[in-house]
């Protein structure tokens, strides 16, 4: 029981004040603070709000210009080897060899990674195939992969290292319904003992499999809790309305509306208040949609 709790503690990622402003004069990471424990996180933003910034800078590639991050006692900013052998990262975008087999490739990244004896090299690549699903794929040339195989394979390359803080980039763009389905059960059965990070624009990747998240917005935190304490706190006080399209502008300077969007043609708007704003909206439960947008909306 000592031992678990211990080994619970130690898996704790802290950012604090952590900014960054590149050479162009972005700045991207305007002092960030998140405490971040096992499981699952979800970092969610819109495009440019600083989350590969953050993702680089946690997974060692990137510098930051103030702020410390540590991560289960190590330093990161300080001792990258040291994070090096306990993180598994899969970026955004990453070149495969189109013209080498999955079981080759893995094959090569363990020998660089100094797994050095061939049968404990072959167990492990066999037992990663077996857990990413793509067993019955490893003769096939990593250029045939479907996106959601090569996304399954760069977790395959990311755990061969057995990370306890692994960082995953916007994986589930361009995936079809079935792919994400299989990738984010891949990702719950990880999170188990292991810091796993979500970065994403996608609510619903959020709301799926997230414990614990962060909303940031150009270069700072917005919120962090458990995702269904920040629904709650909306309840009661999320309105919807479906109206017509010229009338847009008028609702936006009457009202708090957080979000747009259309059903059938016709714009249903959401709005925040308070108290009942009459009108005709109509009270809804609240979404994580209307969580993000609301902040997004305020900031
Ligand atoms: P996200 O991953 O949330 O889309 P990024 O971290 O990629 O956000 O980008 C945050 C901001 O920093 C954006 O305004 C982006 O244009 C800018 N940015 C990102 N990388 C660089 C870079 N290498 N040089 C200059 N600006 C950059």
């Amino acid at each position: 029981m000592f031992v678990s709790n211990k080994y619970r503690s130690m898996n704790k990622l802290v950012i604090s004040n952590l900014s960054k402003t590149y050479s162009n004069g972005v700045k991207a990471l305007n002092s960030i603070s998140l405490n971040i424990s096992e499981g699952m996180f979800g970092l969610l933003g819109p495009n440019g709000a600083g989350k590969s910034t953050l993702m680089r800078t946690i997974a060692t590639l990137q510098e930051a210009d103030e702020g410390s991050i540590s991560f289960a006692g190590i330093d990161v900013l300080k001792d990258k080897d040291s994070v090096r052998k306990v993180l598994g990262y899969l970026p955004q975008e990453f070149g495969l060899y189109p013209k080498i087999t999955a079981e080759t490739l893995l094959n090569h990244l363990a020998v660089l990674k100094g797994i050095t004896n061939k049968t404990e090299r072959s167990e492990l690549i066999k037992a990663l195939l077996h857990k990413t699903n793509l067993y019955g794929d490893r003769k096939k040339n990593l250029g045939t992969y479907s996106g959601g195989m090569k996304q399954r394979f760069g977790i395959a390359q990311a755990l061969l290292s057995d990370p306890r803080l692994l960082i995953v980039d916007e994986p589930t763009a361009g995936l079809d319904p079935n792919e994400r389905n299989r990738f984010h059960n891949l990702l719950c059965e990880l999170s188990e003992n292991t810091v796993v990070i979500l970065s994403t624009h996608i609510v619903d990747d959020v709301k799926e499999l997230c414990a614990d998240m962060a909303i940031i917005n150009k270069g700072s935190v917005l919120l962090q809790g458990e995702p269904k304490k920040l629904i709650d706190e909306l309840g009661g006080k999320i309105y919807k309305k479906s109206i017509e399209r010229n009338e847009i502008e008028d609702y936006r300077a009457n009202f708090e509306v957080i979000s747009d969007r259309l059903l059938l043609g016709k714009p249903v708007i959401h709005i925040y208040a308070e108290i009942p704003p009459g009108n005709e909206f109509e009270l809804v439960s609240a979404e994580l949609e209307d969580v993000y947008f609301s902040k997004i909306h305020s900031s």
